[in-house]
């Protein structure tokens, strides 16, 4: 009962000229799309555009990144409430390249949840294993240590609007992918640590993702996992006709 979802991830890629193309080759291949939920994360230059664009049709518009606050003096920061008012439904929080390059932390990414949450987004929380941030731990140790640290005070009934994201440092952007299995026992470690933090029906309904590295050619193995719900998509997904195969694999 979990539906399949497909993220794409443009980050910074994508040029004015370039948005309008992309979403004229893909709104109307999700006509009637309902097995499989679309969205597309997008710098926040463009979701007033698109927002507009997708109107009636399936596809979700997810912002990139949000603030801690509300609104506020925090000039550059993006505001989840004026986020969630102008109509987006999603945010990726703690993206690898928010910790990586932005100085993002479990603290930081824990205080963007509970803010997104607060003003009505459904944060998708990115998990990115990485060892660096940790010291010593084992890779299913710092995964854990990540997940209960951005869920810290996320209530049982909010936790129906969060997605997890799995994209291990070392494979995004890499081109090399983490393997289907390798993939599958991380998603299962945290829906077991889901239902040990709250209760496994509620760990049962989470959506899991993968990403880093997906392409068309190793999606389907993602796909099928049993604690895969779908996946988080960077370059093979700056292709519209690629991204619609993705879709389609989904199914
Ligand atoms: P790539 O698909 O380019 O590895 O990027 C993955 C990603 O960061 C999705 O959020």
């Amino acid at each position: 009962n979990r539906r399949p979802f497909v993220v794409a991830n443009w980050k910074i890629n994508m040029m004015p000229d370039q948005v309008g193309p992309y979403l004229d080759t893909v709104l109307p291949a999700l006509v009637g799309e309902t097995e499989v939920e679309v969205g597309i994360a997008a710098q926040d230059l463009y979701l007033s555009q698109m927002l507009q664009a997708a109107k009636g049709t399936p596809l979700v518009i997810v912002g990139e990144n949000s603030h801690w606050e509300d609104d506020g003096a925090f000039t550059g920061e993006t505001s989840p409430k004026a986020l969630a008012a102008l109509g987006v439904e999603y945010v990726l929080i703690g993206h690898f390249e928010r910790r990586k390059f932005f100085n993002e932390t479990d603290e930081t990414v824990n205080l963007k949840t509970l803010a997104a949450l607060r003003n009505g987004l459904k944060p998708i929380v990115d998990l990115d294993e990485d060892l660096s941030a940790y010291g010593h731990l084992v890779p299913e140790k710092v995964i854990l240590n990540q997940l209960q640290a951005a869920l810290d005070g996320v209530m049982v009934a909010e936790m129906a609007q969060v997605t997890i994201a799995y994209e291990p440092t070392w494979a995004i952007g890499s081109g090399s992918a983490a393997s289907a299995d390798q993939a599958q026992e991380a998603a299962a470690l945290i829906r077991q640590s889901l239902a040990n933090l709250y209760n496994r029906d509620l760990a049962n309904n989470v959506r899991i993702l993968y990403g880093g590295s997906v392409t068309p050619k190793n999606a389907p193995a993602f796909l099928c996992q049993q604690d895969i719900d779908g996946i988080l998509v960077g370059k093979a997904a700056l292709d519209p006709r690629q991204f619609l195969t993705l879709v389609d694999q989904a199914k």
